[in-house]
């Protein structure tokens, strides 16, 4: 069946040097063994990088609520233009609200309150029609390694556009985490006054786009 091949390719055996068929797994020459390992060597590594690589997104990891913040979601949950945050978190059946309590692979993230922000710096005002937004955070690394932690891996979205975020002193989230340690702190972003749907993502491994998604606010009705 295989003997369709003609000459076509050739390689030289490693015992004798002899010019001999690709395919041949004996050397009509010398009679030696040509091993194919190396070959067998790179399959099963390929095999072996598939395998790690569809079990580490495989789900099993992906962030879940693991409780709320016990007397939750004060002054600081209120969002803007009075809606009543408790009924949000029924409605909303994606993302994750003020007070949860939010596991991922390496970190536990508590999402402590959202709120209007007013910057007493005069140099730094959100442009017209714009308000800004905080979000405080806390981040505890629940896994062995260092986590590196950072208001930079927050995205922002008003009704669905990408916000500007903005940075002010003191309240920087930005940490390395030794296992088992924690960081508190606010992002900011600038919004839209009337923005009526505003969520954070925060992306916990830069290698495969996990993001856990927050509710910031989530005005019901047109
Ligand atoms: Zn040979």
């Amino acid at each position: 069946m295989g003997d369709k091949q003609k000459n076509g390719k050739m390689k030289t055996c490693k015992y004798c040097q002899s010019e001999i068929p690709a395919k041949a797994k004996i050397c009509p020459n010398c009679r030696k063994k040509q091993k194919r390992i190396g070959k067998w060597i790179v399959i099963a590594i390929v095999i072996i990088i598939i395998i790690a690589a569809a079990s580490s997104g495989s789900g099993k990891d992906e962030p879940k609520k693991v409780g709320e913040v016990s007397g939750s979601s004060g002054e600081g949950s209120s969002n803007n233009g009075g809606t009543d945050n408790k009924q949000n978190q029924e409605v909303n059946d994606s993302g994750f609200n003020v007070g949860d309590i939010v596991e991922s692979e390496n970190l536990r993230i508590t999402f402590i309150s959202t709120s209007d922000y007013t910057s007493d710096n005069q140099f730094l005002q959100p442009k017209e029609g714009y308000k800004y937004i905080q979000a405080e955070f806390e981040f505890e690394n629940i896994g062995k390694n260092d986590e590196f932690v950072s208001e930079v891996d927050f995205s922002c979205y008003a009704d669905g556009y990408d916000m500007e975020e903005k940075y002010f002193d003191g309240a920087s989230l930005s940490a390395t985490l030794s296992a088992g340690k924690k960081t508190k702190g606010a992002v900011f972003f600038e919004v839209p006054a009337d923005a009526k749907e505003i969520i954070l993502e925060y992306e916990t491994n830069y290698w495969t786009e996990k993001k856990i998604v927050f509710n910031v606010l989530k005005t019901e009705g047109e």
